[in-house]
């Protein structure tokens, strides 16, 4: 069963209750816990050894990765986070020093943020470490910037470059954070997620939530420097890479097409150190094609990355 598969099998089986604004399908769920003018934004997220990081990866980065990724999913919402639990789960014969350095990790990225952990858990492992990071934060009631929410004719837009994350990006990325609430409230944002499992795979979860397609241009893609290095070296394609590689957590997102000039003038002024690529538009046939330099248009066929595969 394929992980999609597996969560398509799990949701009808979650209870829900009045208070639950955004239940399973988003990158945060949303709660209406009556904070006047706010929403509760509700996350968990796990990196396993073995599937996520290896020990050759370094304690401080693994814990880095750990908290950014549920950092980025707060991104994904362009909301503001408050705080962390850690579930840290350990091999009965555990040193100490390395998950001193874990948490060294993990304190230095909340601390860029502003987020505090306020609790968490330590369990015994019978196979390597992993670390479950729970987040709560909040947005502004009334801007919910849904998956579901991306309109026929907007254009679609990622910040930075994408693939060869395995380099050393998957560990050091810095949460989008800053970006999306410069961008959620300055512009007319539709639909906004992270790319977190492959530009291909999350596109897929794009058109299932709202119904529409995309149209890519290949050329407009940004291919990061590692995924034309890893392309080299693997001899695969580098703009394959950059659409399946994963990892990337980079903000994926759509606005009406009318404001789509403004917007990449006024990003290059406040974030020019950061790229931001128009790379498509959104159509009504829910397919996601790509048209090629010469002018082809093709269904895209290559998927992000899948955890069970
Ligand atoms: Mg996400």
């Amino acid at each position: 069963m394929k992980e999609f598969e597996l969560i398509e099998h799990l949701i009808p089986l979650l209870p829900g209750n009045k208070e639950t604004v955004v239940g399973p399908g988003d990158d945060c769920s949303v709660l209406d816990v009556g904070m006047p003018g706010k929403l509760l934004l509700f996350k968990t997220d796990a990196v396993v050894e073995g599937v996520h990081f290896t020990k050759d990866d370094g304690w401080v980065r693994i814990g880095r990765k750990a908290i950014s990724r549920a950092l980025s999913d707060m991104a994904a919402m362009a909301g503001e986070p408050l705080s962390a639990l850690v579930t840290l789960g350990l091999p009965s014969d555990f040193d100490f020093e390395k998950v001193r350095e874990i948490y060294q990790g993990i304190r230095e990225r909340a601390a860029l943020f502003n987020v505090s952990v306020s609790g968490g858990e330590t369990v015994r492992s019978t196979q390597g470490i992993f670390l479950s990071i729970s987040m709560v934060g909040w947005v502004p009631q009334g801007r919910l910037l849904l998956r579901k929410n991306m309109r026929p004719a907007d254009a679609l837009f990622v910040t930075g470059e994408l693939g060869g994350s395995r380099s050393g990006k998957h560990l050091d990325f810095i949460p989008r954070i800053e970006h999306a609430k410069w961008l959620a409230d300055r512009f007319e944002i539709h639909a906004l997620m992270d790319v977190s499992d492959g530009l291909a795979g999350d596109l897929q979860r794009l058109i299932e939530a709202s119904g529409l397609g995309v149209e890519l241009l290949s050329e407009a893609i940004p291919v990061s420097k590692e995924a034309k290095q890893a392309a080299r070296q693997s001899g695969t394609s580098a703009l394959s890479r950059a659409l399946s590689d994963g990892e990337d957590f980079e903000l994926l997102f759509t606005v009406p097409a009318s404001v789509a000039v403004k917007l990449l003038d006024a990003w290059k002024e406040r974030f020019p150190g950061l790229r931001l690529s128009c790379i498509g538009k959104v159509v009504p046939e829910k397919k996601i094609r790509i048209l090629s330099r010469s002018g082809r248009l093709t269904n895209l066929d290559c998927h992000g990355y899948d955890h069970f595969q």
